[in-house]
């Protein structure tokens, strides 16, 4: 079945302005098929008067008149001329609309189906009410026909939620009839399209009310009530022919046919099967026309007539491939376009994702940077914290190597540290053949000098007393404090005279450090050992030991003196000098 959907009825109107007569024109074109004719002829005569908009919706309607007369081949070019040509963005959807409708019926379902895709996307910029059911109403009439009834019934079903009154109700319970009854789901059909009629006969539908009833005689004959189909049918009869849409009145006479067939009624079985074939539509295949050629078939099968009933059956055989092709036609171009929707919207994704693949490479990319940064920064960070942790670690390495090396009160050498750099200059001394000079020191009765002034004046006097000291070094010389009171000097590169003078010379400063500003009153000498590397080699421990032997000398030749270690045996006399040896 393909039906054109056109609105609500409205009264004539007399001849005035041509805007609500184009209106009224518009809304009669199915309810009041002659009326619309007449207006469309004093339009027609009056166009010279229409502005540019009107004279497009006249075009539209011109071009809807063709296609209602079946004449698909003029109405499409003029169709097309107003999808391309207008500026009315609703006419223009309207006349999608209907050359959809008019490809179904001519048989072109791919177009057709590709045709209404485009459509249903266009449908949520289109707000006008009649253009929305006409597109809607022609959606679920070509999904019912491909056997999609389940999309069928939803947008009938939309049909009804957009106007639940007049026109959307009408044709919305129809196609929902229509999808029901097809995919044989309905429950309540008997309600369900007492209701429809109802509705379709308010909105002045006739055309519409009485594809219901087509519907409802169907269900009738399958039920075993051709009585009821007959007078149902009968009843509406001379009502089809007037609205004159060629399928409805084949699709009468076939029932009716049907019906007889059942009833016995052979006669008037055979006169309403050639109703059907003489006044349905030209060069269609349809299920009417195939039930027809069936029926004529089994009339003549059953009269005898032999020759009449295998042509009829061979028309029938003919109608019914034809009918079928059609029917797999449409199913088939439903599943093409289908196809081709789905991959459009495949590429569409495939485009997307592969766009969304290039800004994530692109954002991977910004991150891999800021993070190729973030990581030089923490590396340079990391590297920094090393440095600095490697400056601190040295430097109180450093200083706790100086701690460790120097004496805490006079801040020279400590015993350890003048041992390991006195031996490693011995070593130097040794190997390029060199001398080499020990001098030990030892306070004299520094005891009492603590006893007597205390600890704090006793450290200060030991400060004083290296002070004196350094005074008369070189910077080659090895200082060292070797414990309390006692301090050693190696001088490399001297001879043992050289020694003994410089060792004469430190004794005086010390000498001279007693009664001085800071040390009133206190009396402060010091003796000296002095060992050569002549006498004693080049072994820091042997030196050290005849030093001390030296020293111990001064002590017991009466203290403040120099007494060298020799080979000699040593004499205790006092010189005048206070140098002796040993
Ligand atoms: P002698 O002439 O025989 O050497 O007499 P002495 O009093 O110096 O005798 P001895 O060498 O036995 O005594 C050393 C004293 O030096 C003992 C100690 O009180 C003092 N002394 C050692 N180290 C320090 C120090 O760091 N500070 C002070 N104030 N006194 C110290
Ligand atoms: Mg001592
Ligand atoms: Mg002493």
């Amino acid at each position: 079945m393909a039906l054109q959907i056109g609105a609500a009825a409205a009264a004539v109107p007399t001849m005035g302005d041509p805007a609500p007569l184009l209106q009224q024109a518009d809304s009669l074109k199915t309810s009041n098929h002659a009326e619309f004719l007449q207006l469309m002829q004093r339009l027609g005569a009056e166009a010279t008067r229409l502005s540019s908009q009107q004279q497009q919706y006249l075009r539209y309607l011109h071009a809807w008149e063709v296609g209602y007369r079946g004449d698909y081949e003029t109405a499409t070019p003029l169709l097309n001329a107003i999808i391309e040509q207008s500026t009315d963005a609703t006419l223009r959807f309207r006349a999608g609309t209907t050359l959809a409708n008019n490809l179904v019926i001519g048989s072109r379902y791919e177009e057709a189906f590709a045709r209404i895709n485009q459509l249903l996307d266009q449908l949520p910029q289109i707000a006008d009410k009649d253009a929305r059911i006409q597109a809607l109403g022609v959606a679920s009439m070509l999904y019912n026909e491909a056997g999609q009834y389940d999309l069928g019934l939803t947008y009938a079903n939309q049909m009804l939620r957009e106007n639940p009154v007049g026109d959307g109700d009408c044709k919305g319970r129809l196609f929902q009839i229509q999808s029901l009854y097809e995919s044989g789901k309905f429950s309540t059909f008997e309600q369900q399209s007492r209701e429809a009629i109802d509705a379709c006969n308010k909105a002045a539908e006739f055309l519409f009310a009485n594809f219901v009833r087509f519907h409802v005689a169907s269900f009738d004959i399958q039920h075993g009530q051709a009585s009821a189909a007959i007078e149902l049918l009968h009843k509406h009869y001379a009502e089809v022919h007037r609205i004159g849409y060629p399928e409805l009145t084949s699709d009468f006479d076939a029932l009716l046919a049907q019906a007889y067939w059942n009833e016995g009624k052979v006669a008037l079985a055979q006169q309403y099967a050639q109703f059907a074939i003489d006044g349905g539509v030209k060069h269609e295949f349809t299920k009417s026309l195939t039930s027809a050629y069936q029926l004529l078939y089994l009339v003549n099968k059953k009269q005898g007539d032999l020759d009449a009933a295998l042509s009829y059956h061979e028309k029938y055989m003919a109608a019914d491939k034809g009918y079928l092709n059609e029917v797999s036609a449409k199913a088939l171009a439903y599943q093409t376009v289908t196809q081709q929707v789905l991959a459009k919207k495949l590429q569409i994704d495939t485009l997307n994702k592969q766009n969304q693949i290039l800004q994530l490479q692109q954002a991977l990319g910004t991150k891999a940077m800021e993070t190729n940064r973030l990581y030089i920064v923490l590396l340079l960070t990391v590297l920094a914290s090393i440095a600095l942790w490697a400056y601190r670690i040295k430097r109180s390495q450093m200083s706790f190597m100086k701690l460790a090396r120097r004496d805490g009160l006079t801040g020279i050498f400590n015993r350890q540290h003048f041992v390991a750099m006195a031996e490693q200059q011995l070593k130097y001394c040794q190997k390029s053949t060199r001398m080499a000079g020990l001098i030990v020191i030892d306070l004299d009765n520094f005891k009492l000098v603590n006893d007597t002034h205390g600890h704090a004046v006793g450290d200060h006097i030991l400060r004083r007393t290296v002070a004196a000291c350094e005074a008369h070094l070189r910077s080659t010389d090895v200082f060292g404090r070797l414990g309390g009171e006692e301090f050693g000097i190696l001088m490399p590169e001297c001879d043992r005279d050289v020694v003994t003078g410089r060792a004469e010379l430190i004794r005086l400063a010390i000498a001279s450090v007693s009664n001085g500003e800071d040390a009133p009153g206190i009396e402060v000498s010091a003796s000296f050992g002095v060992s050569s590397t002549v006498e004693s080699g080049y072994n820091l421990r042997q030196l050290l030991i005849h030093a001390d032997k030296a020293l111990y000398d001064a002590k017991r030749g009466g203290r403040n003196r120099v007494v060298v270690f020799d080979d000699v045996e040593p004499s205790f006399a006092r010189s005048d000098l206070p140098l002796q040896r040993r």
